[in-house]
């Protein structure tokens, strides 16, 4: 028995960090929203005992340190399954790039084996076991739009935004979202107001939103890696109507309201940026 189900990516709308805790993680207020550019997974049942994992990207792990793989771990743990998984990634969603593609191949992971195992668990069980994996599975888990606290696992659901196009723009460089961190001084940051962006996306107010982005991590990776500020002033440049790099890098993403101005921003970046990508906001809850 096999199924295939689609693991979105997901964009920062906005990031605050609020203090580094004794446990090490940082205790953050983002909020995230899903995106239409998907890896696909596919899940077949397998009656030798192991998890193997084939992903059409060499550099990503095919092993244990693969997210997805961890994810079919943690439920083969719990619920003492003696069968095996193979797990089948077409990563379409860029590697290293705060997108979230591991954590989002590790929640499709867990809803689909939950129905291939017939396990019966609530999306809310899910998100708790996938935080074990990482801060972000919990939200891909549901998607949609969401409130995320804490470490970024404790999750409240808010209205989507008002549709509109996403350009998302990768130079070629992978960040480490822990030396962005390490880099990260408490001290001096300039708070995004999250109860803002919050009002404005519940209001469907599309111009505020753009007004409202904002992330933390942005001027730390703009430091480490200047070809990251540069793309998003060619983006503002373009006429996005609001620009924003998710998580720790470094994609940056535009919103856009009308699709021939996408169009110009989108054959524009591809001048000097390989990895550009034009999609939808899908803030919908679908799961
Ligand atoms: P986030 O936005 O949650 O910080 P990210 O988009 O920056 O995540 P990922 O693409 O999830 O980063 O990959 C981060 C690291 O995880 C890479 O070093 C990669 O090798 C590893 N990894 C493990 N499993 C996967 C997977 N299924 N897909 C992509 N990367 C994976």
């Amino acid at each position: 028995m096999k199924i295939s189900i689609k693991a979105p990516a997901k964009i920062n709308l906005s990031l605050d960090v609020l203090h580094k805790r004794e446990d090490g993680f940082h205790e953050v207020e983002m909020i995230m929203t899903t995106v239409d550019l998907a890896d696909r997974i596919e899940l077949t049942l397998l009656e030798e005992n192991k998890i193997v994992i084939d992903v059409s990207e060499g550099f990503v792990p095919n092993d244990n340190r693969n997210l997805a793989y961890q994810a079919a771990q943690v439920l083969k743990d719990k619920f003492k399954i003696s069968k095996g998984v193979k797990i089948a990634i077409q990563k379409n969603i860029p590697v290293s790039a705060g997108l979230a593609g591991g954590s989002s191949d590790a929640a499709a992971t867990l809803r689909g084996l939950n129905q291939l195992w017939d396990l019966g668990l609530s999306l809310d069980e899910l998100a708790e076991l996938g935080a074990k994996i990482g801060s972000d599975v919990s939200f891909c888990v549901y998607g949609g739009t969401a409130l995320a606290t804490g470490r970024g696992e404790k999750i409240k659901h808010i209205s989507a935004p008002p549709s509109c196009w996403v350009i998302l723009a990768k130079p070629p460089i992978g960040v480490s979202t822990a030396e962005v961190y390490r880099n990260l001084n408490l001290n001096n940051i300039d708070h995004p107001d999250i109860n803002k962006m919050v009002a404005a996306i519940e209001g469907r107010e599309y111009g505020q939103i753009c007004q409202e982005l904002g992330n933390v991590l942005e001027t730390v990776t703009f430091k480490l890696y200047p070809e990251v500020q540069r793309i998003k002033d060619q983006m503002i440049r373009f006429g996005a109507d609001g620009v924003l790099m998710s998580g720790s890098g470094p994609t940056v993403f535009g919103l856009v309201k009308h699709e021939s101005r996408m169009l110009r921003i989108y054959n524009g970046l591809r001048g000097f940026c390989h990895d550009v990508h034009a999609v939808r906001i899908m803030g919908e809850r679908y799961y």
